[in-house]
C-alpha cells in the first residue's frame, strides 16, 4: 500500500521530510503526523505556530490544535492553551478519551500539566518585540491587527491505509483573548475518514468555519471526485457564495489527500504547501487560484522557498 503526507505552508518542509522517512519505514499515520507538527511547533522562527507564535492583544500566546484519527473518527482538540510546548500532542492524547475531548483555556492547560506534558513560556523575545511594535503602530496608523497567521495542517496516509489529520496554530496575531479559529474545529479546520481521505485548512478562521470546508472536501471525495476536483469545488463554490452574499471573502487555502495518496489543493491567495509520497520526494509547491474554478500548481523555486522561510 502507498503512503503519503501533505501539509500547509513551506514551514512544514522539515517535519514532512522526517515524517516521510518514518512512513517509508512503516510508521503509523498518527505518529508520523504528530512528529511532523511538533517540528514546526518547536521552531521559534515560525511566528504562527507553537513556540515563537505571535500573541493575542494582551501579549499572551494562546494556541489551538487538533488531532483526528480517520479509522475510528477519534478527535481531540485544545483551544487557547498556554505555556505548553506541544499542543498537538495534548490534542492527540485527548483523542483517545471517550468524554472531554475538546478542552479550552485553563482547562486545557491544566489537563496538559496534570498529564506531564512539557510546560514552557511560548513567547519568545522576538515575538514580544513584534507585538510591542504592533501595539505602538496601531496607536498612530489605521492598521488591521489581524495580518499575522498561518496554521500548520497535515493529512497523512500510512501503509495500512490508516489516515490522520492534525492542525496547530497560534491563530490570528492580536486576536481577542479567548478567540478560537477554525483550526481546532472538526469539519472546518480538519477532517479525515480513512475510507475516503482527509483535508485541513488555513486562512481566515472566521470565514473558513462558515463553510465547514474540510468536511465538504472529504464528502466530495467520497462521492467520487478526485482530491483536486473536490478542493476546487468546495472552496471556489463557497468563496463565490460568500462574495455574493457578504461582499467579500477572507484568505482561505485547503489541502487534501485521498486514501490512494492522490492529493489536491485550492486557495484564493498565493499558497505554498509540501507533499511527500511513496513516489515523490518531499516537495514544496506553490498554488494560486486560476481561471474558472481551477488551481495553478507549480514547484516552488529555491528563491520562493527562501522567501517563505
Ligand atoms: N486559520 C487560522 C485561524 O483563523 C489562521 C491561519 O491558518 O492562518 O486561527
Amino acid at each position: 500500500m502507498k503512503w503519503g503526507i501533505i501539509a500547509t505552508w513551506a514551514m512544514a518542509y522539515e517535519g514532512i521530510s522526517k515524517a516521510a522517512k518514518e512512513l517509508a519505514e512503516d510508521s503509523i499515520a498518527g505518529d508520523a503526523l504528530e512528529h511532523s507538527i511538533k517540528i514546526v511547533e518547536d521552531n521559534p522562527l515560525y511566528r504562527s505556530v507553537g513556540y515563537g507564535g505571535l500573541p493575542n492583544e494582551q501579549g499572551i500566546v494562546e494556541l489551538d490544535a487538533a488531532f483526528m484519527d480517520g479509522d475510528q473518527f477519534n478527535i481531540g482538540a485544545v483551544a487557547g492553551i498556554q505555556d505548553v510546548k506541544n499542543p498537538i500532542s495534548v490534542a492527540r492524547k485527548l483523542s483517545n478519551h471517550q468524554f472531554n475531548r475538546f478542552l479550552v483555556g485553563q482547562g486545557a492547560t491544566a489537563f496538559a500539566q496534570k498529564n506531564g506534558f512539557e510546560r514552557m513560556n511560548m513567547l519568545t523575545d522576538e515575538s514580544r518585540t513584534i507585538w510591542e511594535k504592533r501595539v505602538e503602530e496601531m496607536k498612530t496608523k489605521d492598521l488591521s491587527p489581524y495580518d499575522g497567521h498561518d496554521t500548520v495542517g497535515v493529512v497523512c496516509l500510512d501503509h495500512r491505509k490508516s489516515m490522520a489529520a492534525g492542525t496547530s496554530s497560534s491563530g490570528l496575531f492580536m486576536k481577542k483573548q479567548g478567540r478560537v479559529g477554525d483550526s481546532p474545529l472538526s469539519g472546518s479546520g480538519f477532517y479525515v475518514d480513512s475510507e475516503i481521505g482527509g483535508a485541513t485548512a488555513t486562512g481566515l478562521g472566521e470565514d473558513l468555519m462558515k463553510g465547514c470546508l474540510s468536511y465538504e472536501i472529504v464528502q466530495l471525495m467520497g462521492e467520487g471526485l478526485s482530491p483536486q476536483e473536490a478542493a476546487n469545488k468546495a472552496l471556489y463554490d463557497f468563496e463565490e457564495k460568500l462574495i455574493r452574499r457578504k461582499g467579500k471573502a477572507g484568505a482561505m487555502s485547503l489541502i487534501c489527500m485521498n486514501n490512494e495518496g492522490q492529493w489536491g489543493v485550492a486557495t484564493n491567495v498565493e499558497f505554498p504547501f509540501v507533499v511527500a509520497t511513496e513516489e515523490e520526494e518531499p516537495t514544496v509547491y506553490i498554488a494560486n487560484k486560476g481561471e474558472g474554478y481551477s488551481t495553478i500548481i507549480d514547484k516552488a523555486t529555491k528563491e520562493q522557498i527562501e522567501k517563505c522561510e
